[in-house]
C-alpha cells in the first residue's frame, strides 16, 4: 500500500517524499511531465519512489488514469500540489484555477476508482486561508484554527498576494466541501496542514539556485542584501519546512489529527529579525548585509491580530522549531551552495 504525493517536484512536497521514505512508507509522487518524474526517481535513489506524470492541475481529468491504475495501491493521499508564485500573468488562470480544479479533479478520481482504498486525505493549505486581511491590525480578533479567509473569487483578483491568498482559500473549502457531501461514499477522512511563510533547507543541496522557491527567496535577498533598499519589507508569521512535512505524514497516521485542520506556524517575523539572526550567527556576512535597526527587532507578534495555534501544538504533540531554526537552515544552506560556509 502506497502514499501518493502531488507537487512532489516542489520544495516542500520533496521534503513529504523524504519523510514518507524515511518511514519506509512507498511512494507514488505526482509530476507535471515524466521528464521530472525521472529527474525525482534519480535524486532520491529510492527503490519505493515511482512516479507518475499528470500533467497540469488545471485538466479536471489529471488524475483519472492515476487512479485508475493504482488506485487500489493507495492507502493515503498527500496534495501538496498547488501554484505558489507570484510572477503570473492571469490570476484566474495561473493560480486560482488551478488551484481549484486540482483539488476538485483529485477528489473526483479517488471517488471514482479507490473510494475503498483510500483512507485518509491530506491536503496543503495556507494560513493566508485563516487570515481576514481587513482584521490584521485589530487586537480583539484571533486568527486561529476556526478561522477563515471571507475573500471572493472576484474580490481577490487585485494582486498576485491576493489572488494567491484567494486559491489556496477555494481550495481548501472544496475539500471540506467534498468531504461533508461524500462522506458516506469515501472510505477517507480529510485534515489539511496549513502552514504559515514556510523557510528550511532544500531536501537536496543541488536544488540551491541563484534564485530560491517564493518564500526561502525573502532570506536568500537579505543574505544578498547590502543596502536596507535592496530589502522588500515583510512581517508574517513562519514555520519550518521538516515540521510542515512531519504534519502531513503525522496526519495520514494518528487517528486525532483526521477531520482537522492544523495550522503549522513556529511565530512572527520581520526582516528585522533575520537581519538580527544573519548578523549574529554568520561572521562571514559581518559588514556585507546591512543591520537595519536591531533594537526594533521584534520575534514576537505585532500589536494587531492573535495569532494562536495553541489547538494544533497540542494534537501534533511535537515541539516545533524555532524562528532561529527556520533562519539558520536556510541560510547554512546557501552559504554552503556559494562556498562561505
Ligand atoms: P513549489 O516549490 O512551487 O511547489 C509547488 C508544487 O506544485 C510543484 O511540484 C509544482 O510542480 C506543483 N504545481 C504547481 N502548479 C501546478 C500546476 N498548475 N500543475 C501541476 N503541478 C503544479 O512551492 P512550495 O512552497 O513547495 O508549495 C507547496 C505547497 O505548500 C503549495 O500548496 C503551497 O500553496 C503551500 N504553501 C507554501 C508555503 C510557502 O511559504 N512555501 C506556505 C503555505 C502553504 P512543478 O515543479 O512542475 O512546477
Amino acid at each position: 500500500m502506497s502514499v501518493f504525493v502531488t507537487g512532489a517536484t516542489g520544495f516542500l512536497g520533496k521534503h513529504v517524499v523524504n519523510e514518507c521514505l524515511e518511514k519506509n512508507y512507498s511512494v507514488i509522487a505526482a509530476v507535471r511531465t515524466q521528464d521530472k518524474g525521472d529527474a525525482l526517481v534519480k535524486q532520491f535513489n529510492n527503490p519505493r519512489l515511482t512516479t507518475v506524470a499528470i500533467g497540469d492541475l488545471e485538466k479536471l481529468d489529471a488524475f483519472e488514469e492515476t487512479f485508475k491504475t493504482h488506485g487500489k495501491d493507495i492507502k493515503f493521499v498527500i496534495h501538496c500540489a498547488s501554484p505558489a508564485k507570484w510572477d503570473i500573468d492571469s490570476y484566474e488562470k495561473d493560480l486560482l484555477i488551478p488551484a481549484r480544479n486540482g483539488v476538485l479533479g483529485i477528489l473526483e478520481s479517488i471517488k471514482k476508482y479507490a473510494a475503498d482504498s483510500v483512507e485518509r486525505f491530506v491536503m496543503t493549505s495556507s494560513f493566508m486561508t485563516l487570515t481576514d486581511f481587513s482584521k490584521i491590525q485589530d487586537s480583539s480578533v484571533t486568527f486561529n484554527e476556526d478561522s477563515w479567509n471571507p475573500t471572493t473569487w472576484e474580490s481577490c483578483q487585485t494582486d498576485p498576494l491576493s489572488a494567491y491568498a484567494g486559491s489556496k482559500t477555494f481550495a481548501e473549502k472544496e475539500a471540506w466541501k467534498f468531504y461533508k457531501e461524500n462522506k458516506d461514499i469515501v472510505k477517507f477522512k480529510l485534515s489539511t496542514v496549513i502552514p504559515s511563510y514556510i523557510f528550511g533547507p532544500q531536501v537536496f543541496d543541488e536544488d540551491v539556485h541563484e534564485h530560491l522557491n517564493a518564500s526561502n527567496e525573502t532570506i536568500n535577498q537579505i543574505i544578498h542584501a547590502t543596502k536596507m533598499e535592496d530589502i522588500s519589507p515583510l512581517s508574517t508569521q513562519c514555520c519550518h519546512v521538516r515540521d510542515v512535512a512531519k504534519s502531513h505524514v503525522l496526519a495520514i497516521e494518528e487517528e486525532n489529527l483526521a477531520n482537522e485542520r492544523l495550522f503549522v506556524t513556529s511565530g512572527a517575523f520581520d526582516v528585522q529579525d533575520i537581519l538580527n539572526y544573519l548578523n549574529a550567527d554568520f561572521p562571514q556576512l559581518e559588514g556585507k548585509i546591512p543591520i537595519g535597526s536591531p533594537d526594533k527587532a521584534v520575534e514576537h507578534h505585532p500589536p494587531g491580530a492573535v495569532v494562536d495555534n495553541k489547538k494544533t501544538r497540542e494534537l501534533l504533540g511535537f515541539q516545533l522549531r524555532t524562528l532561529k531554526d527556520c533562519i539558520d537552515d536556510t541560510t547554512i544552506q546557501v552559504l554552503k551552495h556559494e562556498g562561505r560556509l
